[in-house]
């Protein structure tokens, strides 16, 4: 049996942090803002796999006035939803993600967030397919306040 989860998350652009996606530190003068270390690319990714189990959402397993999720490793964070979905029976068979954002420009980047992905997640190497794309000027990405990420999630019964 198959079944499909989306996710989405966005967080603000802000001075004084790293820029983390997918597990991967990418060089640019502004990062993220949020409880955990923001990682976009992983909380689409575990919204999308916990959506297609019926197991809830990120907010509920990680809930963001828990100061044990302060600064969190999202990678981590990915590890224990794998574990949530894997308990009710189901495999990541395959994930697309598609990042929005005007900078920085992230197709060089993309490799190594999905091999950072699979490592983490134990899958193989074409289990994760990522594309980054920008919102053409228009809106909150237009103007660079922020980033956003959507996330598609097959996961198969083991
Ligand atoms: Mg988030």
């Amino acid at each position: 049996m198959i079944r499909v989860g989306i996710g989405y998350d966005s967080h603000r652009f802000t001075e004084g942090r790293p820029l983390v996606l997918g597990g991967v530190t990418i060089p640019h003068e502004r990062g993220l803002q949020g409880h955990s270390d923001a990682d976009a690319v992983a909380h689409a990714l575990i919204d999308a796999m916990l959506g297609a189990a019926a197991a809830g959402d990120i907010g509920q397993l990680f809930p963001d006035d828990d100061p044990r999720w302060k600064d969190a490793d999202s990678m981590e964070l990915l590890s224990s939803a794998q574990s949530v979905v894997r308990d009710r029976g189901y495999a990541l068979a395959h994930a697309d993600l598609t990042i929005i954002t005007e900078q920085p420009r992230l197709r060089t980047h993309l490799p190594a967030m999905a091999a950072s992905l699979t490592r983490r997640l134990g899958t193989q190497p074409d289990a994760v397919s990522l594309k980054a794309k920008s919102n053409e000027g228009m809106g909150f990405i237009g103007r660079g306040e922020g980033i956003a990420v959507i996330a598609i999630a097959t996961l198969e019964a083991r």
